[in-house]
């Protein structure tokens, strides 16, 4: 394996990643920048302030939402433990959060249904 890394190169060969406690999926997660699910399971575990009461920690790989992308800090791995969430359902990496600060699904939910114009 060559190991000829830029920091430019390791931005775009990140993957995104959501650590989770297996029986609360998505209400207590964070959000890992990771090349690799192993990388993002030992940089979730380290790196999350209160991981240290998860039981069933999981790691799955957030795929099909390139705007999670946004929430990148840096070309480096890191973790957020604090992603930016929906207001009215509190969950994220479903679909990317508006300005309104709400997801997809609760701003459809929201929306007068549009007869006329
Ligand atoms: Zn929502």
């Amino acid at each position: 394996m060559a190991d000829r890394k830029t920091r430019g190169e390791e931005g775009r060969k990140m993957k995104a990643y959501m650590g989770f406690e297996k029986d609360y999926f998505n209400e207590i997660a964070v959000l890992i920048f990771a090349h690799s699910v192993k990388e993002a399971k030992v940089l979730g575990w380290n790196n999350c302030d209160f991981c240290d009461n998860f039981i069933n920690y999981r790691v799955t790989q957030i795929k099909n939402q390139s705007w999670i992308f946004k929430e990148m800090i840096k070309d480096t791995p890191h973790v957020i433990d604090n992603p930016k969430s929906c207001e009215e359902c509190m969950m994220w990496g479903v679909s990317e959060i508006g300005a309104d600060g709400l997801c997809e699904g609760c701003r459809e939910l929201n929306e007068p249904t549009q007869t006329t114009d």
